[in-house]
């Protein structure tokens, strides 16, 4: 890959780039001459507004203006379904549906500020629904479409949705037994075929294909709420999260800066809308930058996700560490046997990515995975990996321009200071300002304003940053652990354990200790072919002791079939503490059911 020099060597820990050499251009080509005459004002020169001075809606931006311009005919979405069905819906088309969408909300009496859900997989109606509710000036919020009945029943009932977008079978398996747990819901949208029976049940086909395509987009404020999304719930009870219509200035321009998204790429961004990373990046950045975006149905499977990279001819990809886990499982030539060449850049995002993992890419793909940091509550991109930038393999990145962030210690109480030295620990916090910054959690207000101290917004995350201003991550402030005297993230560990050639995934845990306050416990699944072995077992309670050095190195290692992950793909260490030791397991509404 041109402009890339790879040092394949972990410990090196740089992957040196030559941003002049690099094609297409990166779009963010002087990381520090940008930052510095960066500022959101004039980010939004970027955008349209809505015509005739009438606010901003994060659709006209996605697709309206698009559908009026030199884009109307391209291709903005191409889906993929599960049995190999295609459909492409270019700006012109997504403009029409999501105008007939938006004008059957109003045929229902539903007005602007009412939330409507959505419940089903991704179907090309997904998009057309959350696009629609935006257009009407209600609130989306995306569910996945794997909740059970319960998780789907307390976030409607938080959100009070009015409206529910989903399909006959996902109603009768899954909304029809709480129903009336969901006194707010009055309408609900059905999908395609099959029989449903309820209260207010519409099919799509008769209310939403039989409304006017035309539609104006009402008067919107930038501050108005868009978006409710539910944050991954890997620490605890999951929250609601509440967007506005001026964070599309955000979704665009970290689109730009972050994924490098050039007009004529072939997007795909893997993650499912049901989590914000679907949405800002599965939906909205990819349309305001305008380019195609490619939606799979199916979900992952490596064979799959191969050729649908290599016959899509996908320019960008982002993706998550534990999908591109899973893949090196199958071993760098897997990858090799597909026609990957198309693909320029790709990008990672959810979890920390071992640094093993990112130079795996330069192997498997010729590219490197470019992590980026952010969450539900920040809506968009914060700290990442740039394309023009050098990698340090296990770094988060640098924060994007228009971010301020930083390490804050916690002095008594509620004050805190910047730590100013390189590479000491603190909370990862963000100056507030910028445009896609959550406006509070749905109902729970002191829950919010937790997450404040002044101006910064603290992100319950602990990393470090380096000299050159690159950010570490150490591990979320609830996951990390305090052994004879040390502070230990979970993630170093894992790093090292993934290192050893047996070794799929890690998952670390602090066991409490009454010598040394906790020890160092290492969950382990193996690659195929390997089994567990007490051999094995010393090997790499060895290996991480040489990688680690003894008081950092984990003191237990169990064997897994599989770590405990939400659904999201997040390992959720709280379970495997709490399982270790016996206590309540809590809030489960986001496992993944295939865990053992
Ligand atoms: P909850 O807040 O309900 O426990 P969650 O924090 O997992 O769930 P999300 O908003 O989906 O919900 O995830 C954001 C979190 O994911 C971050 O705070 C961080 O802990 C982790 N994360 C995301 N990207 C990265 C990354 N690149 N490196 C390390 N951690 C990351
Ligand atoms: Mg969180």
């Amino acid at each position: 890959m041109s402009g890339i020099e790879a040092l394949t060597k972990v410990s090196e820990r740089r992957i040196r780039k030559d941003p002049v050499a690099l094609s297409p251009r990166p779009n963010l080509l002087d990381y520090e001459a940008e930052r510095s005459r960066f500022d959101w004002a004039d980010a939004w020169k970027l955008l349209d507004g809505l015509p005739g001075g009438r606010g901003c809606n994060i659709a006209h931006e996605a697709v309206d203006r698009h559908a009026t311009g030199a884009l109307a005919d391209k291709i903005a979405i191409r889906w993929i379904g599960k049995t190999g069905a295609r459909r492409d819906l270019t700006y012109s088309d997504l403009c029409r549906e999501t105008n007939r969408f938006a004008n059957a909300l109003a045929g229902l009496g539903v007005t602007p500020g009412e939330r409507v859900y959505v419940l089903m997989g991704r179907l090309p109606e997904l998009y057309v629904a959350v696009l629609g509710t935006l257009k009407a000036r209600c609130v989306a919020s995306p569910l996945f479409s794997a909740f059970g009945p319960e998780p789907i029943a307390t976030r409607i009932g938080i959100g009070e949705g009015r409206v529910l977008v989903t399909t006959p079978e996902l109603y009768r398996r899954k909304v029809e037994s709480v129903r009336e747990k969901m006194p707010s819901l009055e309408h609900v949208i059905l999908v395609g075929d099959g029989v449903a029976e309820g209260p207010g049940l519409h099919r799509w086909s008769v209310l939403v294909d039989g409304a006017s395509a035309d539609c104006e987009i009402g008067p919107t404020g930038a501050e108005d709420m868009a978006l409710l999304h539910f944050t991954s719930g890997t620490t605890g009870r999951p929250k609601g999260a509440i967007h506005v219509h001026g964070a599309v200035v955000a979704h665009h321009v970290t689109g730009f800066y972050a994924l490098d998204l050039h007009k004529d790429d072939i997007f795909w961004c893997t993650a499912d809308p049901g989590w914000v990373t679907g949405t800002s990046y599965g939906i909205l950045a990819p349309l305001t930058n305008g380019v195609t975006s490619i939606v799979l149905e199916a979900e992952f499977d490596a064979q799959t996700w191969y050729s649908t990279l290599e016959r899509e001819r996908v320019t960008v990809w982002y993706t998550a560490p534990t999908a591109i886990r899973m893949m090196m499982r199958l071993g760098a030539q897997a990858a090799k046997s597909y026609d990957l060449s198309a693909l320029r850049f790709a990008a990672s995002v959810g979890e920390p990515l071992n640094p093993e993992a990112v130079v795996w890419g330069l192997e498997a793909f010729g590219l490197p995975f470019h992590d980026n940091w952010w969450q539900t509550e920040t809506g968009g991109i914060m700290i990442a990996n740039l394309a023009a930038l050098d990698i340090k393999p296990g770094s988060m990145g640098v924060p994007l321009p228009g971010i301020e962030a930083a390490i804050l210690r916690h002095k008594d109480g509620r004050n805190v200071e910047v730590i100013d030295e390189p590479m000491i620990e603190g909370e990862l916090a963000l100056k507030r300002g910028w445009p896609s910054m959550m406006r509070g959690y749905l109902n729970e207000e002191e829950r919010y304003a937790k997450c404040f101290v002044g101006d910064w917004y603290l992100t319950g995350d602990l990393a470090r940053r380096d000299e050159d201003g690159y950010y570490w991550f150490v591990g979320r402030a609830d996951d990390v652990i305090k052994s004879a005297g040390h502070l230990i993230g979970p993630f170093e560990v894992e790093s090292a354990l993934m290192e050893h050639p047996a070794v799929a995934e890690a998952g670390v845990i602090g066991k409490p200790d009454p010598t040394i306050g906790e020890i160092v416990k290492a969950f382990v699944a193996l690659k195929p072919g390997r089994e567990p072995s007490e051999q094995l077992r010393k090997e790499l309670h060895g290996h991480a002791r040489k990688r680690l050095g003894p008081a950092v190195a984990p003191k237990e290692i169990d064997f897994c079939a599989n770590l405990p992950k939400t659904r999201s793909g997040k390992i959720m260490r709280r379970l495997l503490k709490a399982r270790e030791l016996g206590l309540p397991e809590g809030d489960l509404s986001t496992l993944e059911s295939n865990e053992t």
